[in-house]
Formats: structure tokens, C-alpha cells, sequence
């Protein structure tokens, strides 16, 4: 049985939506990895560091026959390939990868934590991911994230999308 792993994408360089949609194409064309469906698209403030270009955010959920480390390693050399650069640290970026969850599991190495450490605190990471699933619990804190999200300022619908099909996310 394949896991169904959400993972949370953000661009704020070049053109932001083409860089998501070329990440989402390099996911879905890796053996082992179907993206299921792709949220709308959110604009949002910058956080952490904000001096810097609004951010254009979005989730996927995917089904995987990928461990969960071979699933951030793929997740890391697509962001090579899209020409990612580490500047500063939660600063401007072509594009971000990061894996929030993989079935209920939880896991703690060097490379990865899972769920991800700060994505109950992100509502530019909860907004897209409760539209693909609004009855998500988080595995670790035993909550619904959509009890964790109080604060969505700063997270505005920029393209919505029907049905949250990766086709139509594709052809925006
Ligand atoms: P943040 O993790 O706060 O969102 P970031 O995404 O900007 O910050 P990166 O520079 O993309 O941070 O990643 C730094 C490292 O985080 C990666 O090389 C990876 O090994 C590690 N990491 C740990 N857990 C995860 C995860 N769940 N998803 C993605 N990367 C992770
Ligand atoms: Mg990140
Ligand atoms: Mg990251």
C-alpha cells in the first residue's frame, strides 16, 4: 500500500506560479510519487524574515511508494533543479519543498522531521493544506489543524482552483 504524504510548496522568486507548477510536474513524473491533488493558490506575507516579495503558496497530497527520507531527497534535488539558492535563512526563494506529513507517522534524523517541526504554526501552510483536507488531525499533538489555525491574515486565495485537481493547478 502506497502512503499519502502532504507536502507544502512556496515560491517568492521569478515567476512564482511556474515554479510551483514545474515542482508539481517533477513530483508527479518521479517513479513512486502521484500527486493527488494540488490546492488553490495563496498569497502570503512573508514570515521569519520580511523583508522580502510576497510569498505564492500551495499543498499537495500525494501517494508514494517512497520512504519517507527518499521522499525529501527528491523533494530537495527538485529545488536543485528549479535553481534554488540558500541565502539567508527563511529567506527569498525560487522555490521550497518541505514535507509535512507522511500517513500518521512520526519520525525524527539528522535530515528530517516529520510532521513537519513548525507547520502548526503557519497558516500559509494550513490554509492550502486544510482546503485538501479539512478533517486532518495532526499525528503528534492529537488536534485538528483546523483548531491550530487562528490567525490567517496574511494568507489570501490569489488563483482557486476546481476540485483540487492537479490537471487543472497545471494549466492555470
Ligand atoms: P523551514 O523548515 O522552517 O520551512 P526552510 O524550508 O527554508 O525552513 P530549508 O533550507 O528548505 O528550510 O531546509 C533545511 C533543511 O531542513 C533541509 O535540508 C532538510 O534536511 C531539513 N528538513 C527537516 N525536516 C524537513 C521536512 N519535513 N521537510 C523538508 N525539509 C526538512
Ligand atoms: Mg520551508
Ligand atoms: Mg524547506
Amino acid at each position: 500500500m502506497p502512503a499519502l504524504a502532504y507536502v507544502s510548496l512556496g515560491s517568492n522568486i521569478g515567476d512564482s506560479l511556474s515554479n510551483l507548477q514545474q515542482a508539481i510536474r517533477l513530483l508527479d513524473e518521479t517513479a513512486g510519487v502521484k500527486v493527488k491533488s494540488v490546492s488553490s493558490v495563496y498569497e502570503t506575507d512573508p514570515v521569519g524574515y520580511e523583508d522580502q516579495q510576497v510569498f505564492l503558496n500551495i499543498a499537495a497530497g500525494v501517494e508514494t511508494n517512497l520512504s519517507p527520507d527518499e521522499l525529501l531527497v527528491r523533494c530537495l534535488e527538485i529545488e536543485q533543479t528549479l535553481g534554488r539558492e540558500r541565502v539567508i535563512r527563511w529567506g527569498p526563494r525560487a522555490i521550497d519543498l518541505d514535507v509535512l506529513l507522511y500517513d500518521d507517522e512520526q519520525l525524527e534524523t539528522e535530515r528530517l522531521t516529520i510532521p513537519h517541526p513548525r507547520m502548526h504554526e503557519r497558516s500559509f501552510v494550513l490554509v492550502p493544506l486544510l482546503e485538501l483536507n479539512p478533517s486532518l488531525i495532526h499525528p503528534v499533538l492529537h488536534q485538528p489543524f483546523s483548531e491550530l489555525l487562528t490567525d490567517t491574515s496574511g494568507v489570501r486565495l490569489f488563483k482557486e482552483t476546481e476540485r483540487q485537481k492537479p490537471e487543472v493547478f497545471l494549466s492555470l
